[in-house]
């Protein structure tokens, strides 16, 4: 099937690349002429791992190619994604500005039956207004043209995101018509995946309400965590113990110092706007919020009371990215963390595998380090913010004779307390039975 997508974003670009490797023809078009030039030099910017190299095969067996513009996709396909990104307003809700204005340029372009398909997450309804912005705008010679609009959200993970879209746990499509059924299962037939097939409507609500069960989940063992450390439990074996009942589930109950990324904070936050203007006050959700944001506040509070004075005091930080495999530094905890001790004067240094380059263009006055070793140096504490695969190995021996004082603090619980505490150190980790 000849297929475009609209934004060579995290989510376009794996959409694309996975799509042409699996037998599509696929044409990636992104508003951002940089992204294009280097995309079409065979360089990825972003890093998902396994990435580069399907996209070079997809290339080379001629299935997938970049650039062009919307009207040129609209004119060469009948199928097209809108993969572009939906960011939060001030008040929270989605700014859909750069959904409108492609709906608006298919319409324009527009010469024969089209299926037009969000890919990026929106609230419920904008299906609606897609299809309303694109009836206003046909010209007028195109005004009997037939086009139908659907809804197809995105669960992939950053950092697993091939796997994700290769082995879905299920494909959600909203649709209004049969023939757009038929063409979005024929798309995804390859993958052989569980579809559910629902109006655009349900679609939508599918994807808001899924991210924001995670991230409830989240704030639920981030709760939990602040009890043990009260009453001396330890969230681990508490969530272990929990997360055994199948109803309950391991996984997302993991306590820490709270999600960020591109998409949990600003899903939350437009399911909590779209609710409002529904009628309907989801305060279940606004706490999980408050959580959320209070977890980062809480942990440089264990910080503020362990290490005393933070004036001039050298704190190391392991991982600045929102989660491992991945460099996206979007709504990363470590950012409201760095800049709540530097107010109070600490001088930072930090280290990640991936995430420094874009690292380095949002944070100021921080010294980035080659690896581990040098970020060590002299340093009056270590705090783990996110939980490479690399920090599970680290020398900690070497670590303790290059360090000020062996401090850490685990924002992630990623290592042993005993056994940290066996080489010299104090550590601190999130509701393992310390309060603060
Ligand atoms: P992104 O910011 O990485 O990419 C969006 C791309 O769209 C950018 O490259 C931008 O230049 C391009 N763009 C904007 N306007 C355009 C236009 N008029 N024409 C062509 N290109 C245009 O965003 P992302 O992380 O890929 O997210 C995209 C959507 O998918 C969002 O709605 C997001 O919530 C959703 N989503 C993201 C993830 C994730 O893990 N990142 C997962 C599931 C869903």
């Amino acid at each position: 099937m000849n297929i475009s997508i609209i934004g060579c974003g995290y989510v376009g670009l794996v959409t694309g690349v996975c799509l042409a490797s699996i037998g599509h023809r696929v044409l990636c078009v992104d508003s951002d002429q940089e992204k294009i030039k280097k995309l079409k030099a065979g360089h990825v910017p972003i890093y998902e791992p396994g990435l580069d190299a399907l996209m070079r095969e997809a290339v080379k067996k001629g299935r997938l190619s970049f650039g062009g513009s919307v009207r040129e996709a609209t004119q060469k396909t009948d199928v097209i994604f809108i993969a572009v990104g939906t960011p939060s307003k001030k008040n929270g809700e989605a700014d859909l500005t750069y959904v409108e204005n492609v709906a608006r340029q298919i319409a324009m372009s527009m010469t024969a039956y089209k299926l037009i398909i969000e890919k990026s997450t929106v609230p419920a309804e904008t299906g609606k207004r897609i299809e309303r912005t694109i009836r206003l705008n046909l010209p007028k010679r195109s005004k009997t043209i037939p086009f139908d609009v659907a809804s197809n959200p995105e669960f992939l993970r950053e950092g697993s995101a091939i796997e994700d879209f290769m082995n879905p746990d299920r494909v959600v499509i909203g649709v209004e018509s049969a023939r757009a059924e038929k063409i979005l299962r024929e798309i995804y037939q390859p993958l052989n995946p569980h579809i559910v097939v629902t109006n655009i409507n349900s679609a939508e609500i599918i994807k808001h309400a899924s991210n924001s069960f995670l991230a409830t989940k989240i704030s639920f063992a981030n709760a939990l965590a602040q009890i043990c450390d009260r009453v001396g439990a330890d969230v681990l074996k508490v969530a272990e113990g929990m997360g055994y009942d199948k109803r309950i589930g391991k996984s997302f109950l993991r306590a820490g110092i709270g999600y960020g990324g591109s998409c949990f904070p600003k899903d939350v936050d437009a399911f909590i706007r779209l609710s409002e203007r529904s009628g309907y006050q989801f305060n279940l959700l606004k706490e999980v919020r408050q959580v959320n944001e209070e977890q980062k506040a809480i942990f440089v509070r264990l910080i503020e009371d362990k290490l005393w004075i933070l004036k001039d005091k050298v704190i190391g930080v392991l991982g600045l990215a929102f989660k491992p495999d991945t460099d996206d530094m979007r709504n990363a905890p470590s950012l409201d963390i760095i800049a709540a001790l530097q107010k109070e004067g600490a001088k930072v240094k930090a280290y990640d595998p991936q995430a420094m380059g874009q690292a380095r263009k949002v944070l100021k006055k921080v010294t980035f380090c080659k690896d581990i070793y040098a970020l060590a140096k002299g340093c009056d504490c270590l705090l783990l913010l996110t939980e490479w695969g690399e920090f599970k190995k680290i020398n900690f021996k070497k670590v303790k004779t290059l360090m000020r004082q062996a401090v850490i603090f685990d924002g992630r619980n990623l290592y042993h307390a005993d056994r940290l505490n066996d080489l010299g150190y104090e550590y601190y980790g999130i509701g393992r039975g310390v309060s603060v």
